[in-house]
């Protein structure tokens, strides 16, 4: 199946936390709060709804997903 892959623009997000509520699978804190990917390839239908679901929460629309090479 097609992978994907996530990132978090560090320079728009400002921490609300909302893609480390919503998917901890794929997400979770830095020191300061700020939202940071667990690097693992979203490589389940699963995992890629859980970043989906992050990236249309986050209120500085920073999260990007891409396709996994
Ligand atoms: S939801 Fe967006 S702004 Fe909030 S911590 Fe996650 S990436 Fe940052």
């Amino acid at each position: 199946m097609t992978t994907m892959r996530v990132t978090i623009d560090a320079n728009l997000c400002e921490g609300h936390g909302r893609c480390y509520v919503l998917s901890p699978d794929v997400f979770t804190a830095d020191e300061e709060g700020n939202g940071e990917v667990l690097g693992r390839e979203l490589d389940s239908e699963e995992l890629i709804a859980a970043a989906e679901r992050a990236a249309k929460n986050c209120p500085e629309s920073a999260i990007a997903l891409s396709l996994g090479l």
